[in-house]
């Protein structure tokens, strides 16, 4: 093969997080993002899920870097799982770079790995691949979109982005690089999509502040501010409120401190001296001397808010007369967590002030007249809508359709897996490939096996019996009943007989046996459970997970 570009994503089409793509020329392929996702919460016991890297294996000699396009879990989150089966050098922002250096050591990888930080409009050439890097707006600081070139033409891959020319932090998104692009000619705009569904310009990071004035100049007792750890340009303004209404600042929830640790650092957070205060030295302070900056304004329960709702988190409990400002967005699926935590705010006499009632969230997306100036700014031959769930993909297409006069065949939706192929000429999907994701259980960073995720699942429906068979040795005979424990499990309890009935199966089941298959474990357990599988469907309908086990006397 060659003269063709391929465009590979392995997570982050069609769904919410786990953004991470692939593009090959030749045999030169580079990764940009590599993000975790969320499961649902189905996936009994798992924190979080990374795409399936094993897809890579094949391309093993040809990933020469990955390209990280910001510090977003969803983006970056996935990067010690990719690097532990692909030790490729690693390419980003400072601040990425400070947020993806405290997950590598939390990995013990950081010894191990090639990071280079790079600067807005630095240019680095990987192969067939020259890649600048693009200042943009986004919730977070310091993040980037990419223009790769390529021989086939160039390619702009957006990132997160919003157009926003006033941001707390940094410089503006740069319009005119992206302009220059336009003017010398781009193949592909690969487009952030989250936020196509909403009309209008997304909002600057600046257009919280006046709410965030009012709420400090009405409250008289403790404010509590929940907000996104990452969302740096917030918590600036938490912190410059605080100052200006003389109020100290305490960060609480271990993500929050973090954060705000590395923003200091590198020095994208302006924090003047003796604003931040320990929780200890809050209790000196009268309620309307102090803010608190937490975390869990998704309604995680182990997070420091909910816990200082129900409960109290390190001493500190919501009380009458508190004002808690949840300043962020509801991430789909955590509405009902979200809803709980606020009742048990009411419930504690607290005020409380959310998205709806005030200003107090933009999103760092773009909405749809965003998407126009980025897609006029570039003028691409093609569109292609990423990240988000296909509502999002589709109505982002509408949108290009109805309002920047692109035709259908000049915009292409794909899937996860799709193999994009250009070519200069022609965009298309010459190929699905199978990818998957895997479970992470976050408190040892271990892979989760499918297998694993499929029979909680079916403990937690129906159950699981044990069954106790003790079995001589010598002889084969059963010395004792067969010992049958359901734990969770409906009809196995009771007069129904069904006890007695599963004991004699085993019994029958064990007698029939030769006496080397007796003295055969394994061969004897499967039937067993097989026997028993058969007879709880057929009796109960239940297909409890059955686990024989064999004492040898
Ligand atoms: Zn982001």
């Amino acid at each position: 093969m060659g003269n063709v570009l391929e465009i590979i994503p392995l997570g982050g089409i069609g769904e919410f997080g786990m953004n991470c793509m692939a593009v090959r020329y030749d045999d030169e392929m580079i990764i940009l993002d590599a993000g975790m996702g969320f499961p649902e919460e189905s996936a009994y016991g798992v924190d979080v899920s990374v795409p399936d890297f094993d897809f890579l294996e094949e391309y093993r000699e040809q990933i020469t870097a990955i390209i990280l396009t910001h510090g977003h879990e969803d983006h970056l989150g996935a990067l010690p799982y990719i690097l532990k089966k692909f030790n490729v050098p690693v390419y980003a922002s400072h601040f990425t770079v400070g947020l993806a250096e405290s997950k590598l050591d939390e990995h013990d990888l950081l010894g191990d790995t090639l990071i280079h930080r790079v600067e807005p409009r630095d240019v680095v050439e990987l192969g067939p691949f020259k890649i600048e890097f693009i200042r943009v707006s986004h919730s977070l600081v310091d993040c980037f979109s990419l223009a790769i070139k390529t021989p086939v033409g160039t390619i702009i891959h957006t990132g997160d982005y919003k157009v926003d020319e006033t941001p707390v932090i940094g410089e503006p998104i740069d319009l005119r690089t992206f302009r220059r692009y336009g003017q010398e000619g781009v193949l592909a705009l690969l487009s952030d999509s989250t936020n196509a569904t909403v009309p209008g310009r997304t909002p600057s990071e600046r257009a919280v502040i006046p709410a965030f004035e009012e709420i400090f100049s009405e409250s008289k007792g403790r404010i509590v501010v929940a907000a996104f750890a990452s969302s740096i340009h917030r918590l600036q303004i938490v912190l410059d409120v605080a100052q200006q209404f003389g109020r100290r600042v305490c960060v609480l929830g271990r993500s929050m401190q973090k954060n705000v640790e590395i923003a200091d650092r590198l020095g994208y957070l302006d924090i003047p001296d003796g604003l931040m205060v320990s929780l200890n030295e809050t209790k000196h302070l009268d309620d309307d001397e102090v803010v608190f900056l937490v975390t869990g304004s998704q309604g995680e329960s182990r997070a420091a808010l909910s816990q200082m709702a129900t409960q109290s988190y390190k001493g500190l409990t919501i009380e009458e007369g508190d004002t808690v400002v949840l300043s962020a967005r509801i991430i789909p699926g955590n509405e009902r967590a979200i809803s709980r935590l606020i009742g048990a705010i009411y419930k504690r006499g607290a005020n409380i002030i959310e998205e709806k009632r005030r200003l107090i969230h933009v999103s760092g997306h773009a909405s749809q007249e965003d998407i126009k100036i980025m897609t006029e700014a570039v003028r691409p031959k093609y569109v292609v809508p990423i990240h988000g769930e296909y509502r999002m993909l589709f109505r982002h297409k509408e949108f290009i359709k109805n309002h920047l006069g692109y035709d259908e065949e000049h915009i292409v939706l794909i899937e996860n897996g799709d193999v994009l192929e250009l070519d200069g000429e022609r965009a298309v999907v010459v190929e699905k490939r199978e990818v998957g994701r895997t479970f992470i259980d976050e408190s040892g960073f271990e892979e989760i096996d499918r297998e694993t995720v499929r029979e909680r699942k079916q403990i937690a429906y129906d159950g699981v019996v044990t069954l106790v068979i003790t079995i001589n040795e010598e002889t084969g005979a059963m010395e004792a009943p067969p010992e049958i424990v359901a734990r969770g499990v409906i009809g196995l309890e009771g007069s129904n007989g069904y006890h007695e009935d599963a004991q004699r199966i085993i019994t029958e089941t064990v007698e029939s046996a030769t006496l080397k298959e007796r003295q055969d474990t394994g061969l004897l357990k499967e039937r067993v459970r097989v026997e028993i599988k058969r007879f709880l469907q057929k009796q109960t309908g239940a297909k409890p997970v059955i686990t024989p086990v064999i004492v040898q006397v």
